[in-house]
């Protein structure tokens, strides 16, 4: 089994927050304290060395450079939205990925970050704020909700879905969970098996809710989970509706070799990231609308 225990020898990642400063007077500022390199597949992520503690950085407290693993950067990165586009962010809070939406769209446009918690809504606000974007509208509700009909969103064109999840991806889940099988994939026990079950029910209905908003032309389903049922299993149950409203899977990231579990056709276009080899369990699967394919992400 490829299990390890958490690797404190992985490196650290910033991204830098480009509405508040550029990419190289990032640079030039961390140099002064480490060896910094930008990575080289997610734009605007810069790469540390090891056990960099950079939580009370003057960059991080004023909002310039947000403390974000690369997985989780590949998300918005995935999605690419234009800058002037309407955008959803349907499970928003606590923001990381709203604010990493706002900068990829230069603030412009529109992102509407939906999130039904309302204590967690806190979080997004002050996400939102210390970011500096202005184009970021915070709406308190439940995503499955929204009426794909109104023309409050008849203008949105993508959508990101990062709903809720078991976190079986992330590090601080897998402390808890020093089981082979656990790290494996595996559900630990039958509780936990029925609570995955039930995320998978929801995760179901929010992706087949986000595929029936009209002018929608891409959609990112993400997940920090390990377990297929929340992932490629997800992805396969809804993707005869998604075909049937003219989506089809396409590649993010091309160049990144960790793709989806074989279970489905068409698993190659999914993104997995490992848990112990890239310090995060995240997965990645991108729709997009056929006339949009034919100018990108094939
Ligand atoms: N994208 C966020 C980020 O990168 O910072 C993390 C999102 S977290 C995985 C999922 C969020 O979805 C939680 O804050 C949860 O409260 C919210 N949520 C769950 N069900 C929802 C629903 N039906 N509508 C809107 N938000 C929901």
């Amino acid at each position: 089994d490829h299990y390890q225990t958490p690797d404190v020898s992985k490196p650290r990642y910033v991204r830098v927050n480009t509405l508040k400063l550029d990419v190289d007077s990032a640079l030039v500022e961390l140099r002064k304290q480490f060896r910094v390199q930008k990575d080289d597949l997610v734009p605007d992520l810069l790469k540390l060395p090891p056990k960099c503690d950079l939580h009370d950085h003057p960059l991080v407290m004023n909002g310039s450079v947000f403390m974000q693993g690369k997985a989780s950067s590949m998300v918005a990165a995935a999605l690419d939205p234009e800058p002037g586009w309407e955008v959803l962010d349907a499970c928003a809070a606590p923001g990381n990925k709203t604010v990493h939406l706002a900068a990829l769209m230069r603030g412009k446009g529109k992102v509407i970050a939906c999130e039904l918690n309302k204590e967690r809504i806190k979080r997004l606000a002050d996400t939102v704020r210390l970011s500096g974007a202005h184009n970021i509208e915070v709406f308190h509700g439940d995503f499955l909700g929204l009426d794909p009909e109104d023309p409050l969103y008849s203008k949105v064109r993508a959508i990101l879905l990062d709903p809720s999840c078991s976190g079986s991806g992330t590090v601080a889940e897998r402390l808890d969970h020093l089981l082979p099988s656990y790290a494996a994939g595996q559900a630990a026990n039958n509780g936990e098996t029925e609570r995955i079950n039930k995320l998978a029910s929801f995760q179901k209905k929010a992706l087949e809710h986000a595929l029936s908003f009209p002018k929608v032309e891409r959609i990112v389903y993400s997940t920090c989970s390990i377990h297929q049922t929340e992932n490629e299993d997800v992805v396969k149950s809804v993707l005869p509706f998604a075909v049937s409203h003219g989506f089809r899977l396409a590649t993010p990231f091309p160049q990144w070799h960790r793709r989806g579990l074989p279970v489905l056709e068409g698993s190659e276009h999914l993104l997995r990231t490992d848990p112990a080899e890239d310090k995060e369990g995240f997965f990645i699967a991108l729709f997009i609308r056929e006339d949009e394919s034919m100018r990108s992400n094939t």
